[in-house]
């Protein structure tokens, strides 16, 4: 009997609520004017794609709403 771990590292993005980020402007992936979402991505170790232990700091984005281009954006 042997066990294959599976484990490594990976960035897991999630919604940011950081007020007066973000909002209506235009793209420069896409073009489009678009609504951007504030974002937050770190790193995280992970054993079974199962998110353990955070690595870093989490790292600020914004999201285009049209293309889902994800930029970096002010803390
Ligand atoms: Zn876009």
């Amino acid at each position: 009997m042997f066990f294959i771990i599976f484990f490594g590292t990976r960035e897991v993005v999630r919604d940011a609520d950081r007020p007066g980020v973000g909002g209506y402007q235009q793209c420069p992936n896409c073009g489009q004017y678009a609504q951007f979402r504030p974002r937050s991505a770190r790193t995280w170790l992970h054993v079974f794609w199962l998110p353990v232990v955070p690595l870093g700091k989490a790292r600020p984005l914004i999201e285009c709403g049209n293309c889902r281009q994800r930029f970096g954006a002010p803390a």
